[in-house]
Formats: C-alpha cells, structure tokens, sequence
C-alpha cells in the first residue's frame, strides 16, 4: 500500500513528506492506521550520532487504529484502537521475568529501523530501501507496521489522537518513579530536567506521596508547569551552587544526560538513596566510588515498565485526575513536523504531538 511519512534523509536536514510503499503485514505483524504521534528525543538521535541506517522513517510514540492483522494474530483485530509501545521478543530471560525493556533484543528490535531479519517492509518510491521499523512501529506516518506484542488495545471511547505519548516519555517518567526508584509515602525527590519525561516524574512522585519534590530546569516555563502539576519547590538548573540549592533528597532522577547534572543528581542523595538516570547523552560520567557510599545508582530504560500492565494503568490514572499528561501535548499535522521539532528544541512546546490524519 502507498503510506504518507515524514523521512529523515541527512541528519543535517529537516525531514521530508513523501510517500512510500509498506507492505501487507507479515507473521505477527499488524497495520495501523497512525491518528496521533509523540514527539520524543530519541526521534532526534541522529542530529548528533548519525549512526543509523538513512533514509528513516522515525517516530515511537504512535497511537491508531488496526486495519489489517498478518498471519497468526490472534489477540488483535481490524478496528481495534491501540497505543504503539516498544517491541520486545517474549522469550527471552529477561522478557519472560517481566522485564521486556531489557529484552536481549531490545536493540535489535527497537533501534535499528529494520525487523530482527535485517527486513524493513518499507521501499521509496524510487524503490530504494527505507527503514521503518523504528521502535517496531516508525509511526511519523499515515500507517505503521507493528507487532502484535507491541501494540496495547485501549478502550475506544478515549481520545485516541492524546495517547501515544503514554507509550514512551509518560511511561518512561512515571515509571522510573513507581516502577524503579519505588519512591515511597514522605520521601524526598530531585527531578532534573522537566521536559515530558521529568514533568511525568513529578507527577508521579506525587501520586506516590511523595512529601519533598524539586523540579531543577533552565526554562522558567517549564519549572512553572511543574509547580503546578506537583513540584513543592523549583530551582534553576543554572544555579552556579546546584547541589546546595536542591539540598538533600532520598531520590533522584535525572533526564538530561549531562554528565555535571547527573553527578549533582548523585552528590544531593542522603545514604541508602538512588539515583536513576535516563537522559540519553553520549557523555561520560566520573564518580569517586565514596560519593556512591550506601547509594544505588541504575540507568533505566523506559520505566522498566510493560506496556500491556502498565499503559492501561496510565490511563486509568488520567482518567481520575491524577496524571494530566494532556496538559504537556501541543498537535501539529504531520506536514508540520520540522516546526514540531523547533518547538520542542526551544521548549514553546513539551510534547508536541502529530496528527498524520489532519490536513
Ligand atoms: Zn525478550
Ligand atoms: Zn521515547
């Protein structure tokens, strides 16, 4: 079938709509008509580490309809609505203990543009090759070939368009909180960084009842928005005595990636706190072993959550109140996706969201 997509060609260059042709689902595969698309970092990976395989279609935080199921799908049918997570295996070690984000083939699957085989169901129409299986969906398009795995049914009395960014930066700042850091009834938290990830991250800290919660940001808007969606307490990441001025907290996350920040992140926690980090720089970290005494610190891949347990969860929190991720979602048609990541860089928008059906 012939799909409309924004395609990255050059990491130097803004993405391009084009069509392209995706082919029928294959075993296990599902078609989904893509209503609505987050925006998320990683998307833009290959602005600094062009390491992928170019052309690209990119996007993996998708939400649609199904309106095709390949041979042997059994769990899901056309006309369902699904939100499009990360792909796993199912089989190995760690999947089989409830730990799918550190599948064995986590990158196999989800970061390289291709199914496991090295296939990518994806030509241009010069019929050259296009990857398009980003995170097993490449969903910055009017269509997507998923799993069966990965795709998580909702209930279709939900604004479809909303959900995809549950599927990756909500999942991933929630989940860090109540998944990983399990921040408990009067604890303290640092949350450094206050993009989607981070302002999910202090939204949770305060569903878990948290008592201490510090947003830490240079942008002056979005340390407002996390006062207001639970922060007790905002301060400017470019605070020249940082440490200092977050004091000491039981937990912290860090979503920047930046070496400096994450030490602070570490240097703030009381003995027997921890630490976790999700920002996906490429710089290096330096800790003194003493500056880790009785703390734990873990790098966590997307809120080390499952998406079929815990997007349901998500979604039941919204829909008494408790989560209004909704409030960090600004839409733009597809064609619109190189102002989307503008706004994103610059921080008019949190999570900008694509709409592939909207003119
Ligand atoms: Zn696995
Ligand atoms: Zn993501």
């Amino acid at each position: 079938m012939r799909a409309v997509g924004a395609i990255l060609r050059d990491p130097a260059k803004p993405f391009t709509i084009e069509e392209f042709e995706l082919a029928d689902p294959g075993p296990g595969e599902v078609l989904v008509r893509v209503v609505g698309v987050g925006l998320c970092h990683t998307d833009l990976l290959l602005r600094d580490r062009p390491a992928l395989p170019l052309p690209m279609v990119f996007g993996h935080e998708g939400s649609g309809v199904v309106e095709a199921v390949g041979p042997g799908v059994r769990r899901i049918a056309p006309g369902d609505h699904v939100v499009l997570s990360y792909d796993s295996c199912g089989w190995c070690g760690q999947c089989q203990a409830g730990s799918s984000a550190y599948c064995d083939e986590f990158t196999a699957r989800n970061l390289t543009g291709t199914r496991p085989d090295g296939t990518t169901g994806a030509r241009d129409l010069a019929g050259g090759p296009l990857a398009a299986r980003w995170f097993g969906q490449s969903s910055f398009a009017t269509h997507a070939l998923a799993t069966e795995r990965n795709v998580v049914p909702v209930d279709p009395a939900l604004p479809l368009a909303l959900l995809g960014p549950l599927a990756c930066g909500i999942q991933t700042g929630v989940g860090s909180v109540l998944n990983s850091l399990r921040v408990p009834p009067g604890a303290g938290i640092a949350v450094f960084g206050v993009g989607t990830v981070g302002l999910a991250a202090v939204m949770a800290a305060r569903i878990a009842g948290a008592d201490e919660i510090v947003a830490v940001d240079l942008h002056p808007r979005r340390l407002a928005l996390a006062l207001e969606l639970g922060a007790t307490r905002a301060v400017d990441g470019a605070e020249p005595e940082l440490a200092a001025a977050v004091g000491q907290v039981d937990h912290t996350l860090d979503t920047t990636g930046v070496p400096e920040v994450m030490h602070t992140a570490i240097a703030v926690l009381r003995p027997r706190g921890s630490c976790g980090l999700v920002g996906g720089g490429s710089g290096q970290l330096t800790v003194r072993p003493q500056l880790l005494a009785g703390r734990m610190l873990r790098y966590l891949i997307e809120g080390e959550a499952v998406p079929h347990q815990f997007i349901p969860r998500l979604i039941g929190l919204w829909k008494q109140g408790r989560l209004p991720f909704d409030r960090l979602v600004r839409s733009y048609p597809l064609t619109a996706v190189n102002e989307a990541e503008r706004d994103a860089a610059d921080g008019t928008a949190i999570k900008p969201v694509l709409l592939p059906g909207s003119p």
